[in-house]
């Protein structure tokens, strides 16, 4: 199956009545960058920067994440890169760093660790922006904002950084900034946060997890955890919507991007990027190419009309059974 699916690298992911969906993926591993592009990845819309964090010892220089973070925007340019800054706190812990929080999912997190500290934070953007010179491709991407001073702040030190590297004899060009939506404010702010950023990101994981206030990895309410949840299809709904009105790039790189039933979804909603893990972009692409999006928008509106994640989810499988 797979090797009848990798004839599918090359072509287009088009549905038959010619919606283009743009397929990047998701990385955080050297070892993830040859897959990327041998399964056709037009980008990565996610790198998880964290990812060479925790495989460290202690936190890695700025030399150290120049030398990885270049190989990965060489080996993409001059296809988009978005690197995301640090995104621990909560699931993500590092083994030479410890939290210690009473609800580290409402906690120290992403870009909350690392404006409080700043070092850390210059450093890596540093080394981003290093590992760009001579290149045209590299996007930074804010983890869990939920307030707008958290883009200033970062656009500032990006601002400082640039003015050092310039002064250093590095001209780099600025890179494109855009933020993950995954806490419901940045949802709702979308409106004042807009002028101050070039795309928006979806991450369908926590933006779940916090409208339907549901830690996925506690096992006591995990299968109250669902993607498909009515609450979740409206969000999806109300950013894609905001995001057209205000002419702003937007993507969604959760787990739902490589999900069959929800792309089905996705596609009807009208998002036309999507990031996913390497090895799932020939099935999501072979998806696409066979479904009529007129006949998914029939669809999205029945999964509107239902009440709960079971009857959407029997809507979906009745239709991917048709499809195969
Ligand atoms: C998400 O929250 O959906 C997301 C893509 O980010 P991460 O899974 O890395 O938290
Ligand atoms: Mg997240």
């Amino acid at each position: 199956f797979n090797k009848a699916l990798a004839k599918y690298k090359d072509l287009p992911a088009v549905t038959l009545d010619g919606f283009h969906v743009t397929l990047h993926t998701n990385t955080g591993l050297l070892a993830d960058v040859s897959p990327g592009l041998r399964n056709g990845a037009e980008g990565i819309g996610l790198y998880r920067s964290e990812i060479p964090f925790m495989v460290h010892d202690s936190f890695p220089t700025e030399e150290e994440q120049y030398h990885v973070y270049k190989e990965v925007i060489d080996a993409y340019s001059p296809r988009p890169v978005s690197m995301r800054t640090l995104d621990i706190g909560g699931d993500k812990q590092l083994p030479y760093f410890e939290f210690k929080e009473e609800n580290p999912y409402l906690g120290w997190r992403g870009i909350r660790f690392t404006l409080d500290n700043t070092a850390l934070q210059v450093t890596q953007i540093r080394a981003m922006l290093r590992a760009a010179h001579g290149r045209e491709n590299l996007q930074i991407l804010i983890p869990m904002v939920s307030r707008i001073e958290e883009i200033k702040a970062i656009k500032e030190l990006i601002k400082q950084s640039l003015a050092e590297l310039n002064k250093e004899g590095k001209q780099v060009t600025k890179p494109k900034l855009g933020i993950m939506i995954e806490v419901p404010s940045a949802m709702l702010l979308l409106d004042k946060i807009a002028p101050y950023i070039d795309f928006v990101s979806i991450g369908s994981n926590d933006l779940t997890q916090y409208l339907l206030a549901v830690d996925r990895n506690n096992p006591k309410v995990s299968r109250l955890f669902n993607n498909l949840h009515p609450a979740v299809l409206v969000a999806l709904q109300m950013i894609r919507s905001k995001c057209s009105e205000l002419n702003l790039s937007v993507s969604l790189c959760g787990e739902m991007a490589a999900d069959p039933a929800s792309v089905l979804l996705l596609i009807a909603m009208g998002f036309d990027r999507l990031s996913l893990s390497a090895h799932k972009i020939p099935k999501i692409k072979w998806l696409i190419r066979q479904v009529n999006r007129a006949d998914l928008l029939k669809i999205l509106v029945k999964a509107n009309a239902a009440e709960d994640e079971a009857e959407i989810h029997k809507i979906l499988q009745k239709k991917l059974k048709e499809l195969g």
